[in-house]
């Protein structure tokens, strides 16, 4: 028997040893992977039972702990980038019928929306514009009319530039007697995080913004009183891939098989989150918040500005405002082709009026802001 499919001859033209051009990651991620975290990557896996391995994945736990200020026992990396992550808090959390009230102030508040109704949640969304957050008078308002079983959050909303404070939230939530849900994913290593005085009891991220890592394997973690609703469930959580009364077993003590790890991304992930704990967690803030606004100052000296407003700017990702006359997405090529550079455009109530510009993990760096605001200057119209 011989393959009667061939590869034609203009295909086979194409088939070189993999060559992949060298770029700057500064749009809303991935981000650049840490040398480093790409040298762990590039090493022989290792069985996903193999006791070298499990060791591996019990520091990583324990790094993500920290990472996070928690610690919630059934805190693991989901094999799947952070929308994995994302869907396997609301599988878990929810049960049909249940009431979810989340905050919409941008894309990714949409994509919770989308998510918690494919799983039978009673969705409630409350919304603010594209890049402002919610006040806790706001948050009360809505906890009083719609009384939900889960408040969804996002913390760090990657589409507007906005960070929603946290702080009193878990007081609210515990008075309804509901669970907090929110998404770090573009805050966890870039912005300061506390999940266990926060009283956050679900939340997720992922490893390409700012961990500094390939994308791949995600953040998840539980408080014992999510466990709880999760333990008294009536149904079974409705995806079997991400269902933490199975996943938890191969995570903790039973080491039961579930599916392969992406092993080499684990080894990815637990370098990353060891460069974390090598620079100090309160450091590696410090140098995104320093780094950031540096990145202000310098856009403020070319003419440009920031779309959210100061006191609720992201450190990771910096929302600026298209020019009037300007075309956007022809500037953002031109960075792309003739500087290497990569940003981001706006999605939504900002597309169109927005770049967004990540200064993530490995690539928060005042030479990366040097280096973009002088390309910004050749490539802007004078
Ligand atoms: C990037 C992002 C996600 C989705 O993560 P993926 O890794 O792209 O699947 C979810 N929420 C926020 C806030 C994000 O920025």
């Amino acid at each position: 028997m011989s393959p009667t499919i061939s590869i034609n001859d203009s295909q086979r033209l194409q088939l070189k040893p993999l060559e992949i051009p060298s770029k700057l990651l500064l749009g809303p991620g991935p981000s650049n992977a840490h040398p480093t975290v790409l040298q762990a990557m590039n090493t022989p896996p290792l069985g996903h039972l193999d006791p070298d391995f499990l060791g591996l994945m019990d520091e990583i736990q324990s790094l993500l702990r920290y990472v996070w200020q928690t610690e919630n026992p059934l805190t693991i990396a989901v094999s799947g980038t952070g929308s994995a992550a994302m869907e396997a808090t609301i599988a878990n959390a929810v049960e049909p019928g249940d009431v979810v009230l989340i905050g919409v102030a941008g894309y990714f508040g949409n994509r919770l929306v989308d998510m918690a109704g494919r799983y039978g949640a009673d969705v409630r969304s409350i919304t603010k514009p594209w890049g402002q957050v919610f006040s806790l008078d706001e948050l009360r308002k809505a906890m009083e009319t719609h009384r939900p079983t889960i408040l969804a959050l996002v913390h760090a909303e990657t589409s507007t530039g906005a960070r929603q404070p946290l702080e009193g939230v878990s007081e609210l939530c515990r008075e309804f007697g509901t669970l907090l849900l929110v998404d770090t994913v573009t805050s966890l290593g870039g912005v300061p995080i506390f999940l266990d005085e926060w009283g956050v009891d679900l939340a997720y991220s992922c490893s390409q913004k700012g961990l500094g890592c390939p994308p791949g394997a995600s953040p998840f973690t539980m408080s014992p009183r999510a466990l709880e609703k999760l333990q008294r469930r009536n149904t079974k959580v409705a995806n079997w891939y991400l269902d933490m009364t199975l996943l938890s077993k191969y995570w903790g003590s039973e080491r039961v098989y579930h599916h392969t790890a992406p092993i080499n991304l684990y080894y990815a992930l637990r370098e990353a989150l060891r460069l974390v704990a090598e620079e100090g967690l309160a450091n590696c803030w410090q140098r995104h918040q320093k780094n950031v606004e540096y990145f202000w100052d310098r856009l403020e000296d070319v003419g440009l500005s920031l779309h959210v407003e100061r006191e609720y700017r992201l450190p990771t990702l910096t929302t600026v405002r298209i020019p009037e006359g300007v075309d956007g997405k022809a500037i953002a090529r031109q960075l792309l082709t003739e500087h290497g550079i990569e940003v981001g455009g706006g999605l939504g109530e900002l597309a169109g009026k927005v770049w967004r510009v990540g200064l993530m993990g490995f690539n928060s760096r005042k030479e990366n802001v040097d280096r973009l605001i002088e390309a910004l200057g050749q490539v802007l119209p004078k």
